[in-house]
């Protein structure tokens, strides 16, 4: 089981589903310039952290 942290359309917002010119810097823009992304983005990132740390543990 893979927990790489990825979507599986970068090129979509996976918040909103918006379309990005690309899945980097247009990313962070866009979450800046959209709070309900950004928060999205805030929750995927804190679970991400959740899962390294329980792998860490012990
Ligand atoms: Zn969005």
């Amino acid at each position: 089981m893979s927990t790489t942290s990825t979507w599986d359309d970068p090129n979509d917002c996976p918040f909103c589903g918006d379309e990005l010119q690309n899945p980097g810097a247009a990313f962070i823009d866009h979450i800046h310039d959209n709070p309900d992304c950004e928060e999205g983005f805030e929750t995927w990132r804190t679970n991400v952290n959740d899962d390294i740390c329980a792998g860490w543990s012990g």
